[in-house]
């Protein structure tokens, strides 16, 4: 029977991140994915911020990871040329009752290592942003923007040019613990099963993370990593308003971070769009429904006054892989190597939601250092 050394199951910008940290090696990386290409799954239907790390709970992975990965997407860009470009954000307060939560996020973002964070009067937004209405914001000028397709395709490339195989319209459909490591059961382009044995697993399948954990028999409710998928659509903003805003710009946050606000991105091209809602839905449709433009609309003008209805078009959607059930409060990305459930060799990575793109190098590195550490690999 074949052997390899990892096997990866997604190649999203996780998994291939994660492979691409375990460089030149004598054992076969293998990276699994069940579509005809990478990153068509969450990494490809984002609002491809780079975020610094402000939002989330000090001493969280997502604020660490998020954190020392923007750092390091910056560098890879750099070095690479993929497209980033450090725009910077305003956080509005649209009311005074709004501003003790900035005051918040300010110190929740400098206690997490986020660098230059600043408060703008009201003037000061005037300034930064003629167009936008707020009583004051929290500035931060390290946010940016990245072209996600481009990450992808240049994580790819590294990935192969170390040696990874990557095996497309391939789903893992089983997977049994052995001895030595795991017997590995996928179903390959042509509809034939085959098995593999693997020494090591890591799981980095996005949506599906959870029913991957499931194939080696954790039970994900017990585990607490069960995804509740939460969608999130865009709408376009017309041509001629697009100028109006010149970076990105966020509302005060919802309090259970179901999402972050409808906000305004601009991508790299300098389109403006607004976005991403979020609701439940189990659906795996990429539909937006256009009748969801009124909603986009009331929340966006106590920012953006300027816009009309007619200024919005539907554009884009995409599902964040949850782990909270709806209502409950956010959780921090789950990431496990699963000794304790006899799994000695297999590595979830689930519910890894916002800021997953901009952590995607960071998440590589834990990861590889959790299976160095564990003695598990050279
Ligand atoms: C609406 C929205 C906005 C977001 N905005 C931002 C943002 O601005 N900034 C930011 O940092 N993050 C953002 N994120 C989060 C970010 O996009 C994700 O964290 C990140 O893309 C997750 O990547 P992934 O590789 O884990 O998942 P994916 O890209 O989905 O990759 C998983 C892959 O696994 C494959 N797969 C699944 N099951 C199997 C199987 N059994 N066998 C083989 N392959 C399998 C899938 O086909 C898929 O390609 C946003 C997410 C959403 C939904």
């Amino acid at each position: 029977m074949i052997e390899v050394g990892i096997t990866i199951i997604g190649a999203g910008v996780v998994g291939l991140a994660v492979a691409r940290e375990f460089g030149f090696c004598a054992e076969q990386i293998l990276v699994l994915e069940k579509v005809s290409a990478p990153g068509k799954g969450i990494s490809s239907r984002n609002s491809e911020v780079v975020h610094a790390g402000i939002y989330y709970p000090e001493g969280s992975l997502k604020a660490s990871l998020c954190v020392e990965g923007s750092a390091m997407l910056r560098a890879f860009c750099a070095a690479t040329g993929v497209p980033l470009k450090e725009i910077g954000k305003v956080i509005v307060a649209a009311s005074p009752k709004e501003e003790h939560a900035l005051e918040d996020l300010y110190r929740k973002g400098s206690a997490n290592g986020v660098r230059d964070l600043r408060i703008l009067s009201g003037k000061e937004l005037k300034e930064r942003e003629p167009n936008v209405r707020g009583v004051c914001a929290l500035f931060s000028p390290h946010t940016g923007i990245i072209d996600s397709h481009r990450l992808v395709r240049r994580l790819e490339i590294q990935c192969l040019e170390q040696g990874a195989a990557i095996l497309y319209r391939t789903t893992l459909t089983a997977l049994e613990k052995t001895i030595s490591g795991f017997l590995c059961t996928a179903r390959g382009p042509d509809g034939e099963h085959y098995s593999f044995a693997s020494r090591l697993v890591i799981n980095a399948a996005g949506l599906d993370a959870d029913t991957v954990a499931s194939l080696a028999g954790i039970d994900v409710d017990a585990a607490g990593c069960r995804i509740y998928p939460v969608k999130g659509e865009y709408f376009r903003v017309s041509p001629a308003k697009q100028g109006l805003v010149s970076g990105l710009v966020y509302p005060v946050p919802e309090q259970n971070l179901m999402g972050l606000g409808v906000h305004a991105t601009k991508d790299l091209s300098g389109s403006l769009r607004l976005g991403p809602n979020a609701f439940p839905s189990e659906s795996r449709s990429y539909d937006v429904d256009p009748s969801h433009a009124q909603a986009f609309l009331e929340s966006a003008r106590r920012m953006l006054p300027f816009l009309e209805p007619a200024d919005l078009a539907p554009d884009m959607a995409g599902i964040r892989p949850k782990i909270q059930r709806p209502g409950e409060p956010a959780q921090d990305f789950f990431i496990r190597h699963e000794t304790e459930q006899g799994l000695a060799g297999m590595i979830n990575l689930i519910g890894i939601e916002s800021p997953g793109l901009t952590s995607c190098l960071s998440l590589g590195r834990y990861v590889s250092d959790m299976v160095r550490e564990a003695g598990l690999f050279p």
